[in-house]
């Protein structure tokens, strides 16, 4: 039986301890000194917290470690379809799909992530080829980080041909959940996109994460109809809408009442509170009983060009550009990239507690609130009680 003892460690409520983690798993935690320790690895009184979840990247489609690749801006305002275009012509030109993959996952796992959700284009273009891939990295790493993988399609679901049966072969494969994209802007017809998506996780019994750019109004009655199938399907805590633009274009009485229906839906809400557009309220839906999660979306791709990989700094993000200033909002933002993230993709023995999982990471910081607006550089990660990055590198 392999067992550790990781001595002076400092939970988020200030507490020193020692944690004990046997078969992968954190079997007890003791005030630090409590017990005699012999061989223990002494962390002295870093902050551990749990490991990130990284709630929402694309795998397939990041530039990171290839050449640089100046961004082409929309020709006439963001435009989903546009955006599409240029990422085929862009693929067509970068390096190994797995060569790619592989550094953007060093990447997120350097930083602390330790749980992942990916999407991943299943669609008339591509076909089943980049899951194919995915998948077999998602396995060199399954050591490092845990992958979920969204059959994403990208090109639309009615509009591109074949895509509703290839996103119920990409679930035979491996794929963990299906995706769906803008099923107004994008294909036009509401009804007919969420028939596919939700008739394929109920064929499959498989959770649900749509991406959702449409703004105002048709963004919100998308949401609606989500959260009604949702309900008509008793799939509660089983859907995700990622991205929700439009719910931060509402005024605030609309926003509350939205955010009631969505969280008696159970749907979980991803923002990763990107630059230039208008996003979801985080502090009023947190406040309805909204699960709201996050993740690093692009990171060097065809639709931007920012990224780190850094879920912590994401809280950062979050935090900023929500006004969020006091100690309870900045552990809310830390809260969104962590234990939110783990019940929005459902992991199962996540944080720091007796019978979890042994994920976590050391900081150099105070406490969280310090933390999320420090985004203190050196940190060390563990994956079920196993060192797997250093000060900014994995461990091979
Ligand atoms: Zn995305």
């Amino acid at each position: 039986m392999t067992e550790t003892v990781f001595t002076q460690a400092r939970l988020p409520d200030g507490q020193l301890v020692d944690i004990t983690v046997r078969e992968g798993r954190i079997a007890a935690i003791e005030t630090a000194g409590a017990s005699p320790v012999a061989g223990g690895v002494d962390l002295g009184g870093a902050l551990v917290v749990p490991g990130f979840v990284e709630g929402h990247i694309h795998l397939d489609t990041s530039f990171y470690g290839d050449a640089w690749v100046p961004h082409r801006p929309c020709t006439n305002g963001f435009d989903v379809q546009e955006r599409v275009t240029f990422q085929a012509e862009n693929m067509a030109k970068a390096a190994p799909m797995a060569e790619r993959a592989a550094n953007q996952l060093d990447l997120c796992i350097a930083k602390g992530s330790t749980s992942m959700r990916s999407h991943v284009m299943v669609d008339g273009s591509v076909g089943l080829a980049s899951l194919e891939t995915i998948l077999a990295v998602r396995e060199a790493y399954r050591d490092r980080i845990d992958i979920q993988l969204v059959a994403f399609p990208q090109s639309g679901i009615l509009k591109s041909p074949g895509t509703p049966e290839l996103l119920d072969a990409a679930i035979g494969l491996g794929a963990d959940l299906v995706g769906g994209l803008d099923p107004g802007s994008f294909d036009r017809d509401v009804t007919a996109h969420l028939n596919v998506v939700f008739g394929t996780a109920e064929k499959h019994g498989v959770d649900i994460d749509i991406h959702l750019h449409d703004a105002g109004t048709l963004g919100a009655f998308t949401i609606e109809e989500i959260c009604a199938r949702t309900v008509a399907l008793g799939m509660q805590g089983h859907v995700a809408v990622s991205h929700a633009y439009g719910l931060g274009d509402l005024p605030p009485d609309a926003a509350r009442k939205i955010a009631d229906l969505i969280a008696l839906s159970g749907v979980a809400i991803m923002t990763n509170a990107p630059g230039t557009h208008n996003f979801p309220p985080v502090a009023l839906l947190r406040h309805a009983g909204v699960t709201v999660f996050s993740g690093s979306d692009n990171i060097r791709d065809s639709w931007w060009p920012y990224g780190d990989g850094d879920m912590l700094r994401r809280a950062e993000i979050i935090g900023y550009r929500s006004g969020f200033y006091r100690d309870d909002e900045l552990a809310a933002a830390f809260d969104v990239v962590t234990s939110a993230g783990a019940k929005a993709l459902r992991l199962e023995g996540y944080g720091l507690a007796v019978g979890a999982r042994a994920d976590f990471v050391t900081l150099e910081a105070e406490h969280v609130p310090q933390a999320v607006v420090a985004v203190p550089p050196n940190r060390r990660v563990f994956k079920g009680g196993r060192l797997v990055a250093e000060n900014g590198k994995v461990l091979r």
